[in-house]
C-alpha cells in the first residue's frame, strides 16, 4: 500500500517529533559521553543493549527508527535549520553510495572484536567520524538522499530487515516530499536492496552482498572472539576471515538460488535470507547476552548462567526464529511504506514554466 499524506504534519504533531527526537538524541549523547568517561558503561549501553535492540526494531517498526535515530536527527540539523546546500544527488551517485554503505558495514563490523567492543574511547571515536560525515552530506545534498538512505552504513539492513512494518508512522523529519532520492526507501512500499527503478551495476553488487552475504557474515562474526588491550591487532585476518568466507559461502548459494528461482518469487528467496540473517544474529546474540555465548564473557550484559537451566537459552533460540520467520516469509501482512510520504512540494509556477513553457 503506497501511503501519501494529503497535508503536512500538524504543528503539535510535528513538536511531538521534535521532542521525541531530542529525548533520544540526549540518550545517545549520554552513551556517547559514558564511552569517552565511563567506557564500562558506555560500552554496555551501546554495544549490549542499543545495537541487541536495532535489528528487531529493524523487523517490526523500522519507521519508527528512522524517525527517531540519533544520528539521522543529528544530520538533518542543517536542513532543519534551513541552512543546507540541498544539491540533488544523481542516480548514479546513489547507488555509489549504497555500494559504499554495505562496504562500510562489512569492514567495521568485524573490528568490533578487534577493538571497540572492549574499548570504549574507540567506539566513541568511530561513532564521533560516522558523525561528522553524516552531517557534512547532509548538509551539502538534499534532505536524507546522501546519509540516511545513501552512505549510512545500517541502512542497507534496514532495507533488508524492514520488509513488513507492524504500524506506518508519519514522516518525522521531511516537511515536504521534493523527491530528494528515488526510489525513497521511507516511502516506497515493498523496498528491499535490490529494489531500483534504473538497475545499476552499484546496486546489483550491493544489494546480492546484503542479501545473500549476510547471514553468512553474521555466523561468521559470532565465530570470532573479542580481544583486549590491542591483542586483537595481531589476529585481524582471522578476523576478517571467518566472517567473510562464511559470507562468500552464503552469498553463492543465494546468486545460485536467485538464478533458479522464478523473478516473480525473487521476493520470496529475499525474504527467506533475510529472516536467516536476523535469526543467526538473535540465535547467538541473546544467550551471549545473558551468560550462555560459545564464547565465554563475549558481549555478556548480566551473567544468568548459575541461575537458569541449560534448555532457557534453547527456547530463546527457537522462539526468534520462529517469530523472524512467521514474520518476513510467512506472515501474510500488507506490505506498505515504513512511514507516510509527505505530499509533494509545490513548484512555483514561475519555475514550472521555466522548465516547461508550454505549461
Ligand atoms: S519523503 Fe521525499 S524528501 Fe523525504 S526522504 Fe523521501 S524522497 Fe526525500
Amino acid at each position: 500500500m503506497n501511503l501519501q499524506a494529503k497535508s503536512i504534519l500538524s504543528s503539535p504533531s510535528r513538536m511531538y517529533w521534535r521532542i521525541t527526537q531530542i529525548l533520544v538524541g540526549l540518550v545517545g549523547l549520554g552513551i556517547f559521553i559514558a564511552l569517552i568517561f565511563f567506557p564500562e558503561i558506555g560500552i554496555h549501553a551501546f554495544w549490549n543493549v542499543l545495537i541487541p535492540i536495532a535489528p528487531a526494531l529493524f523487523v517490526v517498526a523500522v519507521g519508527l527508527w528512522r524517525n527517531v535515530c540519533p544520528l539521522a536527527s543529528t544530520s538533518l540539523i542543517s536542513r532543519h535549520l534551513g541552512f543546507a546546500k540541498k544539491k540533488k544527488l544523481k542516480v548514479k551517485q546513489q547507488g555509489r553510495l549504497q555500494l559504499i554503505a554495505v562496504i562500510l558495514l562489512l569492514l567495521i563490523v568485524p573490528l568490533r572484536h578487534t577493538i571497540f567492543d572492549t574499548n570504549g574511547l574507540a567506539t566513541a571515536i568511530i561513532i564521533g567520524i560516522l558523525a561528522l560525515i553524516a552531517i557534512y552530506v547532509s548538509y551539502k545534498y538534499n534532505w536524507k538522499s546522501a546519509w540516511c538512505s545513501g552512505l549510512c552504513p545500517i541502512h542497507p539492513v534496514e532495507k533488508l530487515y524492514g520488509r513488513k512494518s507492524l504500524f506506518v508512522l508519519p514522516n518525522a523529519h521531511c516537511k515536504t516530499c521534493v523527491k530528494c532520492v528515488a526510489p525513497c526507501p521511507d516511502s516506497t512500499p515493498s523496498i528491499h536492496p535490490l529494489y531500483k527503478k534504473k538497475k545499476m551495476l552499484s546496486n546489483k553488487i550491493a544489494g546480492a552482498l546484503i542479501i545473500g552475504g549476510f547471514p553468512g557474515f553474521i555466523w561468521g562474526w559470532f565465530h570470532v572472539q573479542d580481544y583486549f588491550n590491542n591483542e586483537g591487532w595481531k589476529y585481524l585476518v582471522s578476523t576478517y576471515a571467518y566472517p567473510f568466507i562464511a559470507m562468500t559461502i552464503t552469498l553463492i548459494l543465494f546468486l545460485v538460488m536467485k538464478k533458479v528461482v522464478a523473478k516473480k518469487h525473487e521476493v520470496i528467496l529475499i525474504n527467506l535470507f533475510a529472516a536467516a540473517a536476523v535469526s543467526v544474529y538473535y540465535w547467538y546474540r541473546l544467550p551471549a547476552l545473558i551468560g550462555f555465548g560459545i564464547i565465554q564473557g563475549d558481549g555478556m550484559l548480566v551473567d544468568f548462567s548459575q541461575s537458569l537451566p541449560n534448555w532457557f537459552p534453547i527456547i530463546l533460540q527457537t522462539l526468534t526464529t520462529l517469530f523472524f520467520a512467521w514474520w518476513i516469509v510467512f506472515n501474510k501482512k500488507e506490505i506498505s511504506n515504513w512511514v507516510i510520504r509527505p505530499p509533494y512540494k509545490k513548484q512555483n509556477k514561475s519555475i514550472r514554466n521555466i522548465i516547461n513553457p508550454t505549461v
